[in-house]
């Protein structure tokens, strides 16, 4: 009897032990993974970008950038306030004098508004980003100073416009790739010019004004043939 006893008492112990005994931890079930590895091998981030963007415009660093405000109308009354000048020669740019026809163009002739100045030097910095060859990009007059009227008394044909730091006037690339104002319209490299068009178009410019002679697209309110404008076009901006 004890014996039997004692073989119930240890049966008993055991089926306490093994009752305390806390099962295995069930493992975690394990979470089925969301991202396979082939969603990693096409998250691997991209070397470069397909397409080359231009970096920031080198001729940005030796602007005296300020903020600027335009006052009254291009044509009329107009001002500028706070103008931005444009540098006399840049990596992408040289300021030609359209009176003296040559380079560059004087100091007073050469103010816009900040907006201008870098949209400018955005567009044909993206340009010659694209040109390698490019020549380097002619701008003549922008606005006076402090803007106002810019006509006859200043000499050559004068601007109607031009007084309210948004007007910029600017040479058609040339065929030859001289860095000179063409003197004709057969010197102009159409296609460059063309591409230049569509640039300030596509950043905005409110007007284009452009050689009736070189049959210059674009969208219709915008690019506008307009006489005296064959050796350069005219860009205007917000
Ligand atoms: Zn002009």
């Amino acid at each position: 009897m004890r014996y039997v006893l004692l073989i119930v008492g240890l049966v008993l112990a055991a089926a306490a032990m093994a009752f305390a005994q806390e099962p295995e931890p069930a493992p975690a079930p394990t979470p089925t993974p969301e991202v396979t590895p082939t969603v990693t091998v096409t998250a691997t981030p991209t070397s470069t970008d397909p397409v080359t963007e231009p970096s920031a415009p080198p001729d940005f660093a030796a602007v005296q950038w300020r903020k600027s405000q335009s006052k009254g109308s291009w044509a009329r009354k107009g001002r500028l306030v706070r103008g931005v000048m444009l540098p006399e020669l840049g990596e992408d740019f040289f300021t030609w004098d359209p009176i003296k026809n040559q380079i560059p163009n004087r100091e007073w002739r050469r103010y816009g508004t900040d907006r201008l100045i870098r949209t400018v030097l955005t567009v044909i910095h993206a340009f010659r980003t694209e040109h390698d060859s490019a020549q380097r990009i002619g701008i003549m007059d922008l606005s006076r100073t402090h803007g106002g009227k810019f006509g006859r008394e200043y000499g050559g044909l004068g601007h109607a416009s031009h007084q309210n730091g948004l007007d910029i006037d600017i040479l058609y690339p040339r065929k030859d790739g001289t860095e000179t104002r063409p003197t004709k319209p057969s010197q102009v490299d159409r296609e460059l010019a063309q591409e230049l068009v569509d640039r300030f178009v596509e950043a905005g410019a409110i007007k284009v004004f452009v050689g009736p002679k070189l049959n210059l697209k674009g969208p219709k309110n915008v690019v506008i043939p307009l006489i005296y404008h064959d050796d350069h076009l005219h860009v205007r901006v917000r």
